[in-house]
């Protein structure tokens, strides 16, 4: 068995070896009767790991961490956070693992991750344990977001365990298994801070600049210019949030990469009618993780991470302060900047976003969708039929369509870009009430629907006959929608 895993898959313990004070080797719990129920076979691919094998007995061991290859050791992250404001000094992977890294087909370095394989000295109340629909959940919107461009983590499989879980009914068990670009976290750097040992955090700033940006270390102030490359890659990831209009439900600074991916798909809900103020998830009843509030709070957040490194900027702390402050300034500006080229884009307009009408057309849209509830997605999509000279489908989505003809007679005169705009505006997004349906109809043992959902959002900007009802809103009689956090 274990000759068959090291054939194939060959895994690297950098973190392990470089960060021990922060990984805590540790064994996933068995699971009784491991059953694959989706598998990414083209990230399969990409990872040089062979589909039939982790369709194999054996593969499902290694996908459910209850084989470990020779070499390997899976180890528990430790990180600490700010959740929901309020700091909490010990976070960490309570009910997951990493199992060590992965050379891709380029030879970069991947994390091989599991969540939902048991408890953990970091779990504290927790079960360790994951069920199928949030993490299918996972699966399905992960998958959907890297189609559409976004940086993010990626979900390789979901095994069921075999082992009912309890949650607000028993549910089945399962692990899901992710591969990022790494799990480093702003809160892994608040951990190592924390410490009080200034050379963990050195080295941990030291395995972030060799994963994420090496460039820093040419640079004249490399920690700083780490820094900067996070705040850069913050303000990007966050733009293309808010242009697919994505509410991420719970960004804690232990859910906020250093790598610029997405991660931890909890709450997570994509906005239907356009609303700066929509929150899905049930707990947060501040409203502090709404749409509109986003970039506000990964600024924020990024405050954090800049107090977490203060010690790397600069010995002098007023000097290493002002260094942070600098450097953090350029947040708004690189966030503007991407939003408003993607606004642009999404309109259809090449003259760009600096331009005074299309920046000033963007500012008049937005209200106007709102004020109509307007499903934010087909509108995009169907601006997009109108630049080709059929306003109907857009226009109809307005009550009062007033505003809008008055809107789209300044449009139409800057000339936009039919074709461009097919390829920037989805026609499919993991829609909450199919992503719902689909998880529902996979717990109890029906796959289809999830295999037609992603069937869909794994191809965002390619419409196809038979999947209208997937391009399609919510129905009134689906209501208002909340996400939990009980994954
Ligand atoms: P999350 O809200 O999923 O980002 O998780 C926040 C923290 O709670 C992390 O430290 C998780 O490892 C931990 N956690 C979440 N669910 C569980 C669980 N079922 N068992 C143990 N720890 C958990
Ligand atoms: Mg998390």
């Amino acid at each position: 068995m274990e000759a068959a895993a090291q054939s194939v898959v060959a895994l690297n313990g950098l973190f392990a070896r470089e960060l021990a004070e922060m990984a805590l080797p540790w064994k996933a719990e068995e699971a009784p009767d491991p059953r694959l129920l989706v598998l990414n076979e083209p990230l399969a691919a990409e990872l040089g790991l062979d589909p039939l094998f982790l369709r194999s007995p054996e593969g499902l061991l290694l996908l459910t961490g209850n084989l470990v290859p020779p070499g390997a050791t899976p180890v528990a992250q430790g990180y600490a956070g700010h959740q929901f404001g309020w700091y909490a000094p010990r976070l960490g992977d309570g009910r997951a693992l990493l199992l060590g890294e992965l050379a891709d087909a380029d030879g970069r370095l991947l994390d091989v991750h599991l969540k939902g394989s048991g408890r953990t000295p970091f779990a504290r109340n927790g079960d360790g344990r994951a069920v199928v629909g949030p993490m299918l959940r996972e699966f399905v919107v992960s998958e959907a977001m890297h189609a559409l461009g976004i940086p993010t983590t990626r979900s390789l499989a979901v095994v069921a365990t075999g082992r009912s879980v309890q949650r607000e009914t028993l549910q089945p068990g399962a692990v899901l298994t992710r591969v990022a670009s790494s799990h480093l976290r702003v809160g892994s750097f608040q951990y190592a801070r924390a410490t009080g040992n200034l050379d963990l955090l050195r080295r941990l700033a030291d395995h972030a600049i060799t994963r994420h940006c090496v460039t820093a270390t040419d640079a004249e102030r490399p920690y700083l210019a780490l820094f900067q490359a996070v705040v850069a890659a913050q303000a990007a990831l966050v733009a293309q949030w808010m242009l697919v209009g994505f509410v991420h439900g719970v960004m804690n600074t232990d859910n906020m990469t250093i790598s610029g991916e997405t991660i931890d798909y909890g709450p997570c809900a994509f906005m239907e009618a356009f609303d700066p103020a929509a929150v899905y998830s049930s707990i947060d009843e501040g409203k502090r993780y709404a749409y509109g509030k986003q970039p506000v709070v990964a600024e924020w957040n990024l405050a954090r991470l800049a107090e977490a490194m203060l010690p790397l900027f600069h010995d002098d702390e007023e000097q290493a302060v002002a260094l942070a402050v600098e450097s953090l300034g350029a947040f708004r500006r690189q966030y503007s900047a991407a939003w408003s080229a993607g606004m642009a884009a999404k309109l259809g307009l090449s003259d760009g976003p600096d331009d005074e009408e299309t920046s000033a057309l963007v500012d008049e849209l937005l209200p106007l969708l709102q004020e109509g509830q307007v499903d934010y997605t087909s509108f995009f999509r169907s601006l997009g039929t109108a630049a080709s000279g059929r306003d109907e489908p857009a226009r109809g989505m307005f009550p009062d369509p007033v505003g809008f003809d008055a809107w789209a007679v300044r449009w139409r005169a800057r000339g936009p870009d039919a074709e461009a705009m097919g390829r920037v505006n989805p026609v499919y997004i993991p829609r909450n009430h199919l992503v719902e349906e689909a998880l529902a109809a996979a717990t109890g043992g029906d796959l289809d629907p999830l295999h037609r959902l992603l069937a869909a959002v794994t191809a965002p900007y390619d419409e196809r006959p038979g999947l209208e009802r997937h391009a399609a809103a919510a129905p009134e009689s689906f209501g208002p929608y909340r996400t939990f956090c009980g994954t």
